[in-house]
Formats: C-alpha cells, structure tokens, sequence
C-alpha cells in the first residue's frame, strides 16, 4: 500500500493513501474534538467540530472525511479553527436545556467537555427551545430528545451495526429530531433495547435507564469482562461504585461492540434474583416474566432437568 507524508502542526507523519486527515492526527496523538465520528460507522462529516486548516483549501475542512494528501500542511488548532469550534458550540447550546447539574451525562457529555475546553460560557445566540415530552415508555432507554444534537450516531449505529433501522432523521429544519417510523414512542416500535444507541450518544439525550441515579461517571470504577450468556462473547464492562456492581456498558474500543439485552440483563442475576423485575414485551405491552424467560434460558433449563431425570 503506498504511503503519503504530511505534516500536522508542524510534525511529519507518514500514514497509508486513503487516510483519513483525522486518522493521521489521531496517529500523532492529537486530540481533534468529534461529535458526529465514530471509527466503526460511516462518515457523514456533519456536525464540523473537527474542522481544520489547510492552506490552499477555501474553507475549514472537516478533518474525518478529507484524505491525506503528499506534502499537506495541516493546523488541527488555529486560531481561525479555534474560533469556529466556538461558534458551532455556541450554536449547539443556543438551544439545549441547561441541566448539567442534574443531567445523567455530566461528567461524560462531549457537548459539555468542549463548551469547557472552548471556554464557552456565554451563549451569545439564544434559539427558540423544543420541547419534546421525554419517551419513559420502557424500562430500558430514556430519551429526551431536548438534549438531542443530531449528530445522526443512533441513527447508523442502529442500522449499521445493529441492522434494525428503528430510528432515523424525522421533520425538517428546526423540527428536525431523530425517531422510530411514524414518531412513535420507543415501546410501540421495533427496538430491540441492545443500547447501543445508549453507547454512542455524546450528550445525555440517550441514557441507559437502569444507570440512572446510581452514580457520577468519576464514581464508577470499569472492569472488562466478556459475556458468557452465548457463543458471541461480547465486550463490555461492569461498573461498579463502592464494589458493588451497579450496571454494565458497551466496551467503547472493543470490536464487538453489540451487546444484546440478555447480556445486559444478566447483571440483575448478580445479587439476588428477585431483586428487579425482568420485562418481555408481549402483544404490544411490556410485562413481568421470570428472568430464565427473559434471558431464553427456558430451552435450555427444560434440557438440562430432563437430562438430570433420565441420570437418575
Ligand atoms: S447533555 Fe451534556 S450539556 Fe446537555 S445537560 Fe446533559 S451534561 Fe449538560
Ligand atoms: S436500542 Fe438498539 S435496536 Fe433500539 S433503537 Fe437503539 S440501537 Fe436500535
Ligand atoms: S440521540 Fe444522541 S446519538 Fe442520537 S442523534 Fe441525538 S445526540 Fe446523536
């Protein structure tokens, strides 16, 4: 594969044609702030905050779709950039609710951490506010769609990775938000409740339910673990405050990334099974069922007695 050589903020890096101007930051080890870019999803370039600057170039690029280019000059923080992350910020805030103090995201919101980095305090734009009911309507998703930036990463985590398309772009212009078909509430659509829509959501316009309330991100102490509920083995972490297990989430860096909901329920079996309810949806509704029929374990329960019968 032939090779291309550039320099980014004054240091020369040789990355592979095709790259990415992002890839080759990324390879130096310099940070470009991203809302919409998600290494395993496809690349709509949209939300701009990895803007650079490239000399020739009219405009500020966005860095995670413009390709390496041999002798390329790059500047990932210049004052022009800079001053145009501060703009895009200020748009985003102009008209989000401001509810970082009891948000469940804080602390691990992107939208917040730059509005820090950026030192935007003030939002010299204020916009007209929506004002959209938040979807409570299962017990394993929160939406509140106020705090929804439509970086579009539910979107094509849902259909890409997932293969579901529940979700996607609804309305236009102001109106615009994300939706299952029809705008429903998630309950009446065809999710699957895997959360990796949870996992990539930048803001708190997404949250995992069953985390709600347990505790700040900085509280939570993350332990790899596999899943052993199937064949797949899937990534993900246990989270645990004070050494109690108190939820798990998606491993961000592992490849694998999907995690089902039986996985995800299997947590609840850890300190005593008559804890917390198990849900099923059936005919529409979502109901109580015991967890070995939550988890499809009944199959296998059924064998491993008739197995235990004919031994006896
Ligand atoms: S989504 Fe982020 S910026 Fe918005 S209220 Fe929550 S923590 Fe604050
Ligand atoms: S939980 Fe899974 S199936 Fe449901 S909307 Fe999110 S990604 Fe799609
Ligand atoms: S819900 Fe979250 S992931 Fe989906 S578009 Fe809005 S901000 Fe992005």
């Amino acid at each position: 594969m032939s090779q291309v050589t550039l320099t980014i903020n004054g240091q020369k890096v040789t990355v592979p044609a095709g790259s990415t101007v992002l890839d080759a930051a990324r390879l130096l080890g310099l940070e470009i702030p991203t809302l919409c870019y998600d290494p395993m999803l496809s690349k709509p370039g949209a939300c701009r905050m990895c803007i650079v600057e490239i000399p020739g170039m009219r405009n500020l690029p966005a860095s995670c779709v413009t390709p390496v280019a041999e002798g390329m000059v790059v500047e990932t923080h210049s004052e022009a950039v800079v001053e145009a992350r501060k703009t895009i910020i200020e748009l985003l805030l102009a008209n989000h609710p401001n509810d970082c103090l009891t948000c469940e995201r804080s602390g691990d919101c992107k939208l917040q951490q730059y509005a820090y980095e950026y030192g935007v305090r003030e939002v010299g734009i204020q916009g007209e506010f929506h004002q959209y009911e938040i979807d409570e309507s299962n017990p394993y998703i929160l939406r509140d769609m106020n705090k929804c930036i439509l970086c579009g990463k539910c979107v094509r985590v849902c259909a890409e990775i997932k293969g579901e398309n529940v979700i996607d772009f609804a309305y236009r212009g102001f109106n615009t938000k994300i939706a299952p078909a029809l705008d429903t509430k998630l309950a009446e659509s065809a999710c699957v409740y895997c959360n990796n829509c949870v996992s990539v959501c930048p803001v708190g316009a997404l949250v995992d339910r069953r985390l709600a309330g347990k505790g700040r991100t900085w509280e939570v102490e993350q332990e790899p673990i596999i899943c052993t509920f199937c064949e797949a083995g899937c990534n993900f972490n246990l989270l645990k405050k004070d050494g109690k297990v108190v939820g798990v989430a998606a491993a961000k860096a592992a490849p694998g990334r999907p995690m089902c909901l039986k996985g995800r329920l299997g947590l609840e079996l850890i300190h005593n099974p008559n804890a917390a309810p198990a849900y099923l949806k059936k005919d529409g509704e979502f109901v109580e069922v015991p967890w070995a029929e939550a988890l499809g374990l009944e199959g296998i329960l059924a064998k491993l007695l008739e197995k235990g019968q004919k031994a006896e």
